[in-house]
């Protein structure tokens, strides 16, 4: 149907094209013709009027010089011969008229040519000759070749038809073709590659070539599109990193494992590296996807009996195992528990890279469970069991209904928290350092929760959980900005510009780029003198790239700042630390302090500390004197510097203001 319009089209448009060729050529033919023909027709009488002169020049001249009659009648006889001469008249020199002709009809419509011939004999002039001769009109002349004209205009018209036809087959014939093929092909993901066998060698060759070309591409195209396809559906179930499914693949492969099964027992590994984010912030992310890569390929080598690995990003893998015998709870466990316990040593071994050496932290949360059941309550379950392990720090934890409200707890917290230091619900207590004469040296600033539920909560129930986020580097910027902020004021009043204000600083805050940048800005935004600032830092923070922590603290020292030890004596407590590392201040933990007329052993702990800090010239902070017999025997032992609830309690700036500074 659609090939007869193209043809109808065509065709048309190349009659119309040789039709009006054909008849401007006719008509300019004839219009040339007609011209020729007028022109032809008035030499010819020039020529006619030239002759009958000379001719009849004889009886002219007789009738001029002798004017005689029969002379007269002769020459009209002899004009009559010549049937185009419609008038003669013969003029002597003085222009009178001798002679005069007239033909016998006189056709007074007709076209007349006149012309005037010189009458002369032997070199002399005698007269002239005036001629009228008849002439065609064009009409005429039109009227005389109707037939001529019309029988040309037949023969033309009907050789234009043959070429429109030949023509037609000439453009249509390679077009209709390239409709044929184009009609046949079906455009969709599977479409074969088609090629047009291509005759010709001009345009519509090039034509054909430039249709082939485009069909190669689509076909590429679309492969291409079918390969993005298939990548996209790859990566929509896996993990790119790993290889391993990620959580909506994983999700789905196990919902069609557990449809299938009827009574059978399963478990859930819920697997995570818990310092992940200390490599990647302390290293690289690229050393970070290092370690992922390599634990994968350990838990795809060495669990090979897994049915399905999944990993769900930030350091988290997933492992399901099933045991299609029916098995009692007490089996199951210990296989779970060796699983468990393989994974742990296997997965915590060092791994070494480019120079570098990096521990796993593993924990391992599981959940066992019988028949069918929702993957995303199993998945759920065992992330608790991970949660709840860490919390108790026990690597291996399964899952308890019990622990659940705990977490949920745990998360109830971060959420607020988020929306605490928006909220202005922090706020910063002060706890009084003082010397041997019970005189104030500084404080140290503690953070507070002004929880719109709970009231005011202590630092052990909210720091521990932004320290596990980022949210602690937040918390930390806002602790330092304050005390800054407290410290610009006592700088100012006589009675407490000297007082030093200590700042607890954790690992992860210590850490960031932007720890000494910020601080920096601080101080120099509160006008704050850097030596008063004493940073607390923890020594777990020494354990790992001790090279990028001394050089850190070297330069926290340039600019000023003064750097304690805190809680001494209940971590690693290496001499090679308090060596290494450019310390102004030990503080001996409260523990031994608290402890000190309990247990003998405290107090020689204590001297030991006093001793070490005057040998490498610290001085000694003893935290936790609640009684005066404690702050007594530390002055005894040397001691300087103290801080318990026996002096101060950690208190509001408001009671500071009103009940320490007023008095
Ligand atoms: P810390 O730095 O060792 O702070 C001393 C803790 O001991 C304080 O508890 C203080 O109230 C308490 N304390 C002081 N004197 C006595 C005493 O005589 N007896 C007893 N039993 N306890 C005493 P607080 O304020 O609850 O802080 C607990 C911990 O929370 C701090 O230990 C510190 O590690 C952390 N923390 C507090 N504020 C911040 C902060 O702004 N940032 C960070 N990262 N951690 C903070
Ligand atoms: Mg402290
Ligand atoms: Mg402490």
């Amino acid at each position: 149907m659609k090939t007869a319009i193209y043809k109808d089209s065509i065709e048309k448009r190349i009659s119309q094209l040789i039709f009006s060729l054909v008849f401007i050529i006719i008509l300019t033919a004839y219009v040339i013709f007609t011209f020729w023909y007028l022109n032809n027709e008035k030499n010819e009488r020039i020529t006619l009027s030239k002759g009958v002169t000379k001719i009849l020049s004889q009886d002219f001249l007789r009738l001029i010089l002798i004017d005689e009659i029969n002379v007269a009648s002769d020459l009209t006889k002899k004009l009559q011969a010549f049937p185009k001469i419609q008038k003669v008249i013969l003029y002597n020199n003085k222009d009178k008229k001798i002679y005069l002709y007239q033909a016998d009809i006189p056709q007074e419509s007709l076209n007349i040519f006149t012309q005037s011939t010189p009458l002369n004999y032997q070199g002399k002039q005698y007269g002239k000759v005036y001629f009228e001769f008849k002439i065609e009109s064009i009409w005429e002349i039109f009227l005389d070749n109707i037939k001529i004209l019309f029988l040309s205009l037949l023969v033309f018209l009907s050789l234009s038809y043959i070429l429109v036809r030949l023509y037609s087959a000439y453009f249509t014939t390679p077009l209709l073709h390239l409709v044929n093929f184009l009609e046949k092909i079906e455009f969709n993901d599977h479409m074969k590659h088609y090629k047009i066998k291509n005759p010709y060698k001009d345009e519509f060759g090039k034509l054909y070539e430039e249709i082939n070309i485009m069909l190669n591409n689509i076909n590429t195209f679309l492969k291409e599109k079918k390969e993005a396809k298939k990548q996209l559906t790859l990566m929509q179930r896996y993990d790119g990193l790993t290889g391993f499914l990620n959580k909506r693949g994983f999700i789905n492969s196990i919902k069609n494992i557990l449809g299938k099964e009827k009574d059978s027992w399963s478990a859930l590994f819920y697997i995570k590296v818990t310092n992940l984010s200390t490599i990647n912030h302390v290293y690289s992310y690229q050393e970070g996807d290092y370690i992922l890569k390599e634990l994968a390929k350990k838990i795809k080598d060495a669990f090979s009996d897994s049915k399905l690995n999944a990993y769900v990003g930030s350091g988290n893998f997933i492992l399901f195992y099933k045991k299609d015998i029916f098995q009692d709870k007490e089996t199951l466990l210990k296989e779970t528990k060796n699983i468990a316990d393989a994974l742990v040593t296997l997965l915590s071994q060092t791994i070494q890279h480019k120079e570098k050496e990096f521990t796993p932290e593993i924990y391992v949360g599981i959940d066992l469970f019988y028949a069918h059941k929702d993957p995303l309550e199993a998945m759920k379950h065992s992330h608790i069991a991970l949660q709840t392990g860490k919390e108790k720090e026990q690597k291996i934890f399964y899952y308890d209904p019990k622990n659940e409200l705990q977490i949920k707890e745990y998360f109830n917290i971060f959420k607020e928290l988020n929306d605490a230091l928006q909220n202005d619900q922090l706020e910063l207590y002060y706890q009084l350092q003082y010397g041997t004469k019970e005189n104030i040296i500084g404080t140290e600033a503690l953070i507070r929760w002004n929880h719109p539920k709970f009231g005011l909560l202590t630092p052990y129930k909210f720091i521990p959980i932004a320290e596990r986020t980022d949210l602690i580097i937040k918390i930390g910027e806002w602790v330092i900005e304050n005390a800054c902020k407290q410290l610009q004021l006592w700088q100012k009043n006589e009675k407490t510009k000297d007082w030093t204000i200590s700042v607890n600083v954790s690992a992860k805050q210590f850490y960031k780029q932007s720890f000494i940048p910020h601080l920096e800005t601080t101080i120099a935004m509160y006008k704050v003198d850097p030596h008063k600032i004493k940073l607390e830092l923890l020594e777990s923070l020494f354990v790992k790239n001790q090279q990028e922590v001394s050089d850190k603290m070297n330069t926290l020292k340039t600019i000023g700042f003064q750097l304690s030890l805190d809680d001494f004596g209940t971590g690693f407590s290496s001499l090679q630390y308090l060596k290494a590392f450019p310390l102004d201040q030990i503080k001996v933990d409260q523990s031994f302090v608290i402890n000190m007329f309990k247990n003998e052993k405290d107090i020689k702990i204590i001297k030991t500390i006093l001793y070490l800090g005057n040998l490498l010239e610290m001085n000694v902070i003893a935290e936790g004197v609640e009684e005066k017999q404690h702050y007594e025997k530390l002055k005894k032992l040397g001691c300087h510097h103290f801080q318990g609830y026996y002096l101060a309690k950690p208190q509001s700036i408001d009671y500071i203001n009103k009940y320490i500074l007023k008095s």
